[in-house]
């Protein structure tokens, strides 16, 4: 036995170095080799512990942050989390706007972690007084010595990824990664996790996942911003009524939307197959990834890396209730017929 105490500084240490795990009965038809990075297993149970951790480290190098400044963000519940959670362990306020899309089970989690939360109405447009970015804005303004975040906005939600996830797949995989399949939101995740990997082999294919409702798909297609593509969807945390600055489109090669119910429906397939009990945006990355199975993108020799951002005890009230699944007409014979389409 070693004559010192085996123990973390912080619960900060444990952010990152998530387990890469083979996907096995549920990648069963597919084509190729397939493996989950399952964000989960951060101490803040998502990817975006990684970027709350490196933003505020960041921010204290540069003397930004000082003892008892307030960090404030808009969040649809994960990162509030994360944030809340470092801020915290370092001692500082946490306040957060958050959608009311978010569910009831991640806004009392928020809270029990310490923040301040302002919750406010999904369906208006970003620029409306009431929504969560101008609430958000205006805390700031009214707050002294405090930090907004701006995860949208900021190159550090990219050089996060570039410097952890990026990284920790090429690693995990021997360098021998084919495609990532991730869903896009602030873009952060795929985007600096995409550069690191394409600066190592240029012919990684990089597979984003968005929703119907949401604008970025169209975006990079055709470089337009289209209002009518925006409608409200169920699925939190991915997609966007704008078009974010973290996201670098240049390093997605191709956008592929999944319906709420799809991915509803296939985070429980996972669970269910694989063990894995992960979030809805888990669910939609894998449901992404059959649709760029059957229309071709894998071979045989495929290693595909699909990124699991978080755990499913936040959605025990949405995807994993019956009831809600069936409020949300997910439940319909139509979509079990749609469901059988694809064997595992
Ligand atoms: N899944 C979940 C559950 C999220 O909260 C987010 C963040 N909005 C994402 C996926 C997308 O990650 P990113 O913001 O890095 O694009």
């Amino acid at each position: 036995m070693k004559n010192t105490i085996n123990a973390h500084d912080s619960i900060l240490d444990l952010v990152g170095q998530t387990p890469l795990i083979k996907l096995n009965r549920i990648a069963e038809s597919l084509t190729g080799n397939f493996y989950a990075k399952v964000e989960a297993f951060n101490p803040g149970h998502s990817a975006k512990d990684r970027i709350a951790k490196y933003i505020i480290e960041e921010a204290e190098k540069k003397g930004i942050l000082k003892p008892e400044s307030t960090i404030i963000e808009t969040t649809s519940g994960n990162t509030g989390f994360s944030l809340a959670m470092t801020s915290m362990v370092k001692g500082y306020k946490c306040i957060l706007a958050v959608s009311s899309k978010s569910s009831p089970d991640k806004i009392d989690m928020l809270r029990s972690m310490g923040a301040e939360v302002y919750v406010c109405p999904a369906h208006v447009s970003a620029d409306d007084p009431r929504s969560y970015y101008e609430v958000a804005k205006r805390l700031h303004l009214e707050t002294p010595n405090s930090v907004y975040i701006n995860q949208y906005f900021n190159e550090l939600n990219i050089e996060a990824h570039y410097k952890s996830t990026g990284p920790e797949i090429w690693e995990q995989t021997a360098g021998k990664i084919t495609h990532l399949v991730a869903c896009s939101g602030t873009g952060g995740t795929i985007s600096g996790t995409a550069r690191y990997l394409k600066e190592q082999n240029s012919n990684i294919k990089i597979l984003a996942v968005d929703a119907y409702g949401s604008v970025l798909k169209k975006y990079h297609e055709t470089g337009e911003f289209d209002q009518e593509e925006i409608y409200p969807y169920r699925i939190e945390g991915l997609g966007k009524n704008l078009i974010p600055t973290a996201t670098d489109f240049n390093m997605i090669d191709r956008y592929l939307k999944v319906t709420d119910a799809d991915s509803a429906h296939m985070a429980r397939k996972i669970a269910h197959s694989e063990g894995m009990f992960v979030g809805y945006t888990s669910g939609a990355a894998m449901q992404a990834t059959m649709q760029y199975n059957l229309e071709g993108e894998f071979t045989e020799e495929s290693n595909v890396v699909v990124i699991f951002p978080d755990h499913g005890s936040r959605y025990m009230s949405k995807i994993y209730s019956d009831e809600w699944m069936e409020n949300q007409g997910f439940l319909t014979e139509q979509h079990q017929v749609e469901a059988k389409k694809i064997e595992y």
